[in-house]
């Protein structure tokens, strides 16, 4: 089936549901079974003890960082915490996974019924249902050499490093998301670049994608109407950024159209992504649940978390970006447009802490969004990465305010900031940026300009009082542009 429907026919000719399957990777300081460092990046096979290893006799326990961690998720995710829960053992061999099965949680998941409300680019809010969140651990990462495409497939042989063995990860799975439409996609990627987000807040994890702390399961089915019963879905493994798992929901959106507009039925399949061309291909066919042989994991006591507790982590919740978007919004007074471009400029902090150092939000945003873009653009960092702080823009903004610099001259004083010359004030005094509104000083410079542009004068004196622009042009050239603009045109009018 090489054929595909355009998006716009898969999307009006079917009904598209979701389903999302996150993992994230906890960052505490041990894993989630043993005492075995939590680190990424080191050299392969460093981090392991007999648990990560699974050697026989060697035995589990839960760490308590973990289970605080994954409560604080499932909080935020609006979940109910369970009085009590037990972890499984999920059943299958892979290289990566020694003990030949993954200790996971089926039935009895630690936070389950929860939602989580997804704001889109044009500030509609999507209510994605969460059926459960539960606690796993990471399996060790297979790299296999000498095929294509870094696949099995091919390959003379495959290297295993259990560094991450044992890494716990909490697993969050959706109810399937209906309703969506055309919007699927988009979704899709929003519910996770969500989930990112409320990661960080939470604090439970860098939440990297590139690391692959975050990694995203698709699943998705088509059917005729919404009224239709659920298609059959496909499920495309490890979609790892935002903008990915937005085109892997449009592919399979266009290659299942296409397969059941031409009356042949989806295989319910795990499917790859390739980043590269941005298409799925098939992978093996999905294992049903009862394929794993859960069951209760022995070696662990079951968890009963106390409730005290868990309100103690409900009450130490952070503000969730969502909210504190909206909040800052309010208070700041921007339009919608004006916050998302804050947002996707990574600009929230840096102007709240400048409106927290006495400027203006409007001020603030100018500032962060206009000069500091720009150079940080220029430089290629990102505008936390730039050599002045929060503090020194709202003074910058204050001489402003005071009338000590004109706009163009504060721009002047900024670059001197950035260019390590100190505070606002102190480039003012070494570069002398003043605005100079001393009249002795700003009549010799009118009278200069006046003697240099006789015919400018006659036009004046004729009536034309805009060629009085000419003069005010002149003093300002004459000065570096610090002569306060008002006063000279004042000037200029009572001598001519
Ligand atoms: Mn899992």
């Amino acid at each position: 089936m090489s054929e595909l429907l355009s998006y716009e026919e898969a999307a009006s000719r079917f009904d598209p549901v979701l389903g999302l399957e996150v993992h994230v990777e906890l960052g505490t300081a041990t894993k989630m079974f043993d005492a075995a460092p939590n680190e990424f990046g080191d050299a392969p096979n460093t981090l392991v003890t007999p648990v990560s290893l699974g050697l026989p006799g060697s035995l589990p326990v839960l760490n308590e960082k973990a289970l605080e961690y994954a409560i604080r998720i499932g909080l935020a995710l609006n979940c109910e915490i369970a009085e009590t829960c037990r972890f499984a053992r999920k059943n299958y061999f892979y290289p990566d996974l020694t003990k030949a099965f993954q200790t996971s949680q089926s039935d009895e998941p630690i936070a389950y019924d929860g939602y989580l409300d997804v704001e889109l680019e044009d500030g509609t809010v999507f209510r994605v249902e969460i059926e459960r969140a539960h606690m796993e651990e990471d399996a060790g990462k297979n790299t296999h050499i000498g095929g294509a495409d870094g696949r099995i497939q091919g390959a003379d042989y495959s290297l295993v490093d259990y560094n991450r063995a044992g890494v716990p990860l909490v697993e969050i799975v959706t109810r399937p998301i209906e309703g969506a439409g055309e919007r699927a996609p988009e979704v899709a990627a929003a519910y996770v670049q969500t989930l990112r987000d409320i990661f960080r807040a939470l604090g439970v994890s860098e939440a990297r994608m590139e690391r692959g702390n975050v990694r995203a399961d698709v699943n998705l089915s088509l059917r005729t109407s919404p009224d239709a019963p659920l298609g059959t879905r496909t499920e495309t493994k490890n979609v790892n950024s935002f903008r990915s798992i937005e085109r892997a929901v449009r592919y399979e959106m266009r290659r299942q159209g296409a397969i059941l507009a031409s009356g042949g039925s989806v295989t319910q399949e795990t499917r790859h992504w390739h980043e590269d061309d941005g298409t799925t291909s098939s992978g093996r066919e999905k294992s049903d649940a009862e394929d794993y042989r859960y069951f209760p994991e022995p070696d662990l006591v079951p968890v009963a978390p106390d409730r005290a507790w868990v309100e103690e982590i409900r009450a130490s919740l952070p503000e969730l970006p969502t909210q504190r978007r909206r909040r800052l919004k309010d208070e700041w007074g921007f339009s919608d447009m004006e916050m998302r471009d804050v947002v996707n400029a990574d600009a929230l902090t840096p102007i709240e802490q400048t409106v927290a150092a006495g400027a203006s939000a409007e001020a603030a945003r100018k500032w962060w969004m206009g000069e500091l873009s720009r150079v940080a653009k220029d430089r290629s960092c990102s505008l936390t990465d730039l050599p002045v702080t929060a503090t020194q823009v709202a003074q910058l903004q204050g001489l402003v305010d005071d009338g000590t610099l004109t706009d163009k001259l504060a721009r002047q004083a900024l670059a001197g900031v950035l260019d390590g010359e100190g505070d606002p004030a102190d480039v003012v005094e070494k570069r002398g940026l003043k605005v100079v509104s001393d009249d002795g000083a700003l009549t010799a410079a009118v009278d200069d300009a006046i003697a240099a542009n006789p015919d400018i004068v006659e036009k004046i004196r004729g009536g034309k009082v805009q060629a009085a622009g000419a003069l005010v042009g002149a003093v300002m050239k004459a000065t570096r542009g610090q002569a306060d603009a008002a006063r000279v045109r004042e000037i200029i009018m009572e001598r001519v």
